[in-house]
């Protein structure tokens, strides 16, 4: 069986109940009773020190006599709540509080041993089979010119003594339910505070494991163990998100693959059965030919994307010109340029511009960023690239006067695969996803990138660079 915490809580306060059961009930009365006797008997003790000082010493040296002595140690008694007693070393009584005087018939204690205490000042017995009960005596010797004369022995009944006891023992009992009452309001307190939303957390991360990452559970508490339950719960839905993200993904790569193939595949089909006559089998290659274009774009875009994903921050930073890398790539577009007779416009601030990225990169933002505008442009347009400088950043703008994107897309378009509808019939070939991978190389810079745009007016896109130290100087 699976030992639960409750369980193993519930055993401890259990174990904690017994051992102070046992002490309560076992240790501290022999200890009380311990410590009560010792008490008593140092106090009678002295008191019997004090009575073999003074009125018995008198005594034996006849100072005073039998009745004076009687009268007050009676009176010393009735104090001390016990029996005071002179007897001779012989063990005759000489004096007992509790019988009245008689010298006629003189009580003997039977083998009387005033060393019987063994080193101790104090007994508890019978008194050598002279009382019923136990009885607690302490013992002082009577001297007079250096001679035992006899002993003062006082004694007080044991039950006396467990009677005090007793009344603070009831003390430590109802101190005992006390602890035990307030340690089960602790336990209580545990399996509300603790244990039940616990066993909530188990469960949901049961549940997770099993793959069900919709499970949402509740944890009303602002502790660790709230933290904890809100902590799991965010988890959860992140990865149910990226489970979905994950479907839509491969969903849509799906069919933009397909779309291509397809028709590469009618085509090719038409071209074999002779739907489509020989003297228009170059037309016909041509779109093939275009289709696989298209794929091959598709294919590294992806692996674009993949490798940033996996590479997360490994970016190689260098520091560079990056008036340099925009007058190239701006360079690699003159033939598409031309056709469609669209001028970039260069406005560049300094001769050479240091920045600090991973100079690749970097390249290809511009790279999708110019492709983008140029398609979206309309023929006989201008496309101003520009670059400005506030505090140690860099800002790059690509400027288009094309299509321009919907308010409400705007958003949507750093989605993978997103393509506005305003854009389909003009980019056949677009995948969807050179924002994504701009956005994303932007990111992994630490840096932002953001657009402007206006619908049949014309989109700006502007990003940031962190200049070189060494240029910043
Ligand atoms: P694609 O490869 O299809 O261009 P992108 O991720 O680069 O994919 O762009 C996503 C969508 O954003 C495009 O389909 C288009 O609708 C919109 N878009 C991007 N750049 C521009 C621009 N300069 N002008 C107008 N629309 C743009």
């Amino acid at each position: 069986m699976r030992k639960t915490l409750y369980l193993k809580f519930i055993l401890a306060y259990f174990i904690f109940g017994v051992f102070s059961f046992i002490f309560v009930t076992i240790f501290v009365p022999s200890m009380t009773r311990e410590h009560f006797t010792r008490e008593k008997a140092e106090h009678l003790y002295m008191e019997a020190n004090h009575i073999s000082d003074t009125y018995a010493a008198g005594l034996y040296t006849r100072e005073t006599d039998l009745e004076t002595v009687k009268t007050q140690l009676d009176t010393l008694a009735l104090y001390l709540d016990s029996t005071i007693r002179i007897v001779n070393p012989s063990g005759s009584v000489v004096l007992d509080t509790a019988a009245p005087i008689n010298v006629e018939d003189v009580v003997m204690i039977e083998n009387f041993d005033p060393t019987a205490t063994s080193g101790s000042y104090y007994m508890i017995n019978d008194f050598f089979g002279n009382f019923d009960s136990e009885m607690l005596s302490v013992f002082s010797p009577i001297t007079s010119s250096y001679m035992v004369k006899g002993y003062v022995v006082i004694h007080c009944s044991m039950s006396e003594i467990q009677a005090s006891c007793d009344s603070i023992l009831s003390i430590s009992y109802i101190t005992l339910v006390i602890l035990l009452l307030l340690s089960l309001i602790i336990l209580i307190f545990f399996t509300e505070m603790v244990y039940i939303p616990l066993r909530k957390i188990t469960y949901a991360t049961e549940q997770y494991a099993a793959g069900n990452m919709r499970y949402e559970f509740q944890v009303e508490s602002d502790d660790e163990i709230g933290y904890l339950a809100a902590c799991l719960n965010y988890m959860a839905s992140r990865i149910a998100g990226a489970e979905d993200d994950q479907k839509k993904f491969v969903a849509n790569v799906s069919h933009d693959f397909r779309s291509p193939l397809t028709s590469i595949r009618g085509y090719l089909e038409a071209m074999i059965d002779g739907t489509i006559p020989q003297d228009m089998h170059d037309k016909y290659l041509n779109i093939v030919l275009n289709e696989t274009e298209r794929l091959t774009k598709l294919t590294n875009s992806l692996l674009a994307l993949n490798n940033l994903n996996t590479k997360g921050m490994l970016l190689d930073r260098t520091d560079f010109d990056i008036n340099d890398v925009i007058r190239s790539t701006a360079a690699s577009f003159e033939g598409t340029c031309r056709q469609r007779n669209i001028m970039i416009e260069l406005v560049l601030t300094g001769d050479d511009m240091l920045v600090n990225a991973d100079m690749e990169k970097i390249q290809q933002v511009l790279y999708n960023l110019l492709d983008n505008a140029i398609k979206f442009s309309h023929s006989n347009s201008a496309i101003r690239v520009e670059t400005s400088i506030k505090g140690n950043k860099l800002f790059v703008s690509v400027k288009d006067t094309g299509i321009g994107i919907p308010k409400e897309d705007l958003k949507l378009i750093w989605n993978r695969f997103y393509k506005s509808d305003l854009s389909r019939g003009r980019d056949k070939r677009g995948t969807g996803l050179g924002l994504s991978i701009v956005k994303e190389i932007i990111n992994c810079h630490g840096e932002h990138i953001n657009v402007i745009s206006t619908e049949g007016v014309g989109s700006e896109f502007i990003f940031s660079l962190s200049q070189s130290e060494e240029d910043e100087d």
